[in-house]
């Protein structure tokens, strides 16, 4: 069963084509990272299937049905920067967050648990690095225990530490068996931890599939010029396209 499927979702702002007939399916257990250069549509795309934007055209489901308010609780978020008190501790910054979502303040002490904040969880949340102020935004999307997790550029903005911190817990909280969808301009963000990627280019979705087989992807479909430089600037950054894109000045890409 997919946890979310989208079929042909497209969304505009004005004139400008955020997203254009952008169909994939995230698989129970995935790490699913959506990958793509800024401007892309990935912040929109995540924006629609929890609720924040509305698709012009196409529709999704969450747990193989059609989204309801109910589902929508099986899903935690993070997809801005929580606003925090800097002069509070974790613990009281995450009653106020526990109050906001109406989620049992029982939950506390096991999200701090989980995203490795328990000995510091009376500390002012100003004392804490860069990596303990992500994991502390993680453990609040966890309240409630969500079934999913959706993650805008976790990584965003930490020093090399917090993003080794965060990266370690997304994996854990994958081998949790939680399913974790998270959006990402970094392909090596996506080697290292996701299972299942889908890679999106000016709204439209370029290849998806599962991490190891994409990478190793040889049987491209034609792009245009402009899109080749653009996706180049993605893929060159990787070494495992290194070999594609030497040998090749024709960039092919599968649907
Ligand atoms: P990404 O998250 O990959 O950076 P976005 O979904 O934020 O991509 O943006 C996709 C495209 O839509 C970009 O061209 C962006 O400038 C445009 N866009 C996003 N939000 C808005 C908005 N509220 N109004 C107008 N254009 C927008």
């Amino acid at each position: 069963m997919p946890i979310l499927s989208l079929k042909h979702i497209s969304k505009r702002y004005g004139a400008i084509q955020a997203l254009s007939g952008v169909s994939f399916e995230v698989p129970k257990g995935a790490v699913f990272g959506i990958l793509g250069p800024n401007g892309s549509g990935k912040t929109t795309l995540l924006g629609i299937v929890t609720d924040v934007l509305k698709a012009d055209e196409g529709s999704y489901s969450l747990f193989d049905a059609p989204p309801a308010a109910s589902l929508r609780r099986q899903i935690g978020t993070l997809l801005e920067t929580p606003n925090f008190y800097h002069y509070l501790s974790a613990y009281q910054n995450l009653q106020i967050a526990a109050s906001i979502k109406q989620r049992p303040e029982t939950d506390i002490s096991r999200v701090l648990g989980i995203a490795g904040l328990a000995n510091r969880q009376h500390s002012r949340f100003k004392t804490y690095s860069l990596g303990m102020k992500q994991r502390l935004a993680i453990a609040s999307a966890l309240l409630g225990d969500p079934e999913v997790l959706i993650l805008d550029e976790p990584t965003n903005g930490l020093d090399p530490a917090g993003i080794a911190e965060v990266r370690e817990l997304i994996l854990q909280l994958a081998q949790s068996g939680k399913t974790i969808i998270l959006a990402s301009h970094l392909l090596d963000e996506v080697e290292k931890v996701c299972s299942h990627v889908a890679i999106l280019q000016q709204g439209k979705l370029l290849l998806s599939g599962p991490v190891n087989e994409v990478l190793a992807r040889e049987d491209f479909v034609e792009l245009s010029a402009a899109d080749n430089r653009a996706l180049e600037t993605v893929l060159s950054r990787h070494p495992a396209f290194g070999h594609i894109l030497g040998r090749s000045t024709h960039l092919q890409v599968v649907f």
